[in-house]
This record gives C-alpha cells, sequence and structure tokens, in this order.
C-alpha cells in the first residue's frame, strides 16, 4: 500500500515516535506549526473522517485520550492545546490516513485559517 502512514507503522519510512500501542502510534509532525505538533494515528488504515465506523468508536476515543496523555507529558495541557482533524480538501488534509494533529505550547486564534 501506497499511504504514507501505513508506510510509517510498516517502519519503511522513519518517523521520530512518541507514543506506541497495538492500535495506535503517535510520532512528532515533520513541519510542526508549534512547539508541540504530534499526530496521533490508528494502526488500521482509515482514509477520512468520513470512513470511520461503528467499529470504530472505541479507537477513535482512544485516539483522544492518547493525545490528552501526550499533552500532559508535553506539559501543554493546563495551558490547552488544539486537536485538529482535517477531512478533504477544503480543510487542508493532505495524508489520506486520519490522523489527530496534537498541537501546542503557544496560543492558538480562532477562527482558524
Ligand atoms: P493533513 O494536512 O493531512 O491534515 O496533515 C498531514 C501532516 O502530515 C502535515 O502536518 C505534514 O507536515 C505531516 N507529514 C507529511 N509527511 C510526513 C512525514 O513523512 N513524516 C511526518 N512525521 N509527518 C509528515
Ligand atoms: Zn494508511
Amino acid at each position: 500500500m501506497s499511504c504514507l502512514f501505513c508506510k510509517i507503522i510498516r517502519q519503511e519510512i522513519p518517523a521520530n515516535i512518541v507514543y506506541e500501542a497495538d492500535d495506535i502510534l503517535a510520532f512528532e509532525d515533520v513541519n510542526p506549526q508549534a512547539p508541540v505538533h504530534i499526530l496521533v494515528i490508528p494502526r488500521k488504515h482509515i482514509a477520512t473522517t468520513l470512513d470511520i465506523t461503528d467499529d470504530d468508536n472505541e479507537l477513535i476515543g482512544k485516539m483522544h485520550q492518547v493525545a490528552a496523555k501526550i499533552a500532559q507529558d508535553r506539559s501543554v495541557a493546563d495551558k490547552g492545546f488544539r486537536l485538529v482533524m482535517n477531512c478533504n480538501r477544503d480543510a487542508g488534509q493532505t495524508v489520506f490516513h486520519i490522523h489527530l494533529h496534537l498541537i501546542g505550547g503557544r496560543p492558538m486564534n480562532w477562527p482558524p485559517g
């Protein structure tokens, strides 16, 4: 499979991995947009938010728990952080394997760009 994040999961492409479990992986974003920018992904290939099924509900919840744990480990939890999952073109999704962006370590604007 040519999916970039599946290649990271199979260790065909290096990544700075910060969390590993049997169903979830988290690693540093290669082009960080803030002092903390980590991607939390399922090992299961799910292309977009639109492809999430009932079978995935526990997995999606766990991805958020993993992100919260990493936010605490990186000391951005109290000040605040942002979790973002882009879906399709207008949102700027470029990798079609769902990923939760954990972004923190600086104040952020709303509405987003
Ligand atoms: P999207 O735009 O799909 O929401 O987010 C894709 C993210 O993946 C971007 O923030 C981009 O910097 C990151 N990314 C793209 N290629 C790689 C890579 O090879 N390694 C890592 N660690 N991150 C990547
Ligand atoms: Zn994939």
